[in-house]
């Protein structure tokens, strides 16, 4: 089985480089497909409130026979959750939905910043960090901008930052951000959820030339970019395909043709505006 490596947060907690993302994966099925992850590997789960299958995730958690201390299990607030207490309570409501007494990463999904409310929002999570309630926390969809002010108004850095990220949007400034703040980087929708980006030339002519699919490579590219990934699939054989990308290398000049495929432009919704 592929040993993931583990990236180190900036404050100190240790996240699988790879992990198994249930953005529409439906509630009732849930459950069965994070077993079959397990099942293939994984050890690290990307949900959300507003997936509605936190439940099944901590019933295929409690089915599994791992320790607590072997997965690794993000959750988001939903975006009717912002203000200090509508954000502490609603961690409690996870918790129950999990089975868990903390999760391991706690994220704002989306900073709503016409509410503007994401910096008493940020102001709950350092609350439910230090009560250990969330072992990390971080944001999502945040901005340059919204980073910014919570630099300027809070004392805690996120850990992460969850951001649209992939060869046709690569996310320079943002990225580069990140390092200089010490923030990591997690790519959603990594793989373009797998629509014509895969049957781009350059995508499988890198394919051909490595014998790996597009999906692999793209994957392969983000882990040495050192993004943080959560492909979804609900088959077998493409869990064990996207996670099996620990065996190759793509050289310099083939990353720079993956990164060259950005356009600038991305496919989900504007952080500025969503929700
Ligand atoms: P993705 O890029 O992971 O693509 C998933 C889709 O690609 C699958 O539904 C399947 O149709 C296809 N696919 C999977 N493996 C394949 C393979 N090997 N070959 C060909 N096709 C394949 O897209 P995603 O699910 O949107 O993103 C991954 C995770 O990121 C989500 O499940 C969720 O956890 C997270 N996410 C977060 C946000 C956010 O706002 N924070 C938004 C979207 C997704």
């Amino acid at each position: 089985m592929t040993q993931v490596p583990t990236i180190a947060l900036n404050n100190g907690v240790e996240i699988p480089q790879f992990g198994f993302g249930v953005f529409q994966v439906p509630p009732e099925d849930t459950a069965q497909v994070v077993r079959k992850a397990f099942d293939a590997g994984y050890r690290h789960i990307d949900t959300a409130q507003m997936y509605e299958n936190e439940e099944g995730v901590g019933r295929a958690f409690a089915d599994s026979g791992l320790s607590r201390d072997e997965v690794f299990i993000t959750t988001k607030l939903g975006n009717d959750g912002h203000g200090h207490d509508a954000a502490l309570r609603a961690l409690d409501g996870s918790l129950a939905r999990l089975g868990l007494e903390f999760v391991d990463l706690f994220l704002i999904h989306w900073p709503r910043p016409r509410e503007g409310r994401y910096v008493e929002t940020w102001q709950a999570f350092e609350k439910l960090a230090a009560e250990g309630k969330a072992r990390s926390i971080g944001v999502s969809n945040f901005t340059v901008e919204h980073l910014e002010r919570l630099a300027a108004e809070t004392d805690t850095v996120p850990a992460v930052n969850q951001i649209e990220l992939h060869p046709r949007f690569v996310q320079l400034e943002l990225r580069d951000y990140h390092r200089e703040h010490g923030i990591a980087t997690e790519a959603w929708s990594p793989i373009g959820q797998g629509g014509d980006l895969l049957q781009d030339p350059t995508l499988t002519g890198l394919a051909d030339k490595y014998g790996k699919s597009p999906a692999q490579v793209v994957l392969r590219w983000h882990v040495q970019l050192g993004n943080i990934v959560f492909p979804k699939s609900m088959r077998p054989e493409r869990m064990r395909e996207n996670i099996d990308v620990y065996d190759f290398e793509l050289s310099d000049d083939d990353m720079q043709a993956v990164s060259a495929l950005d356009t600038g432009s991305r496919t989900g919704p504007n952080p500025n505006t969503f929700g």
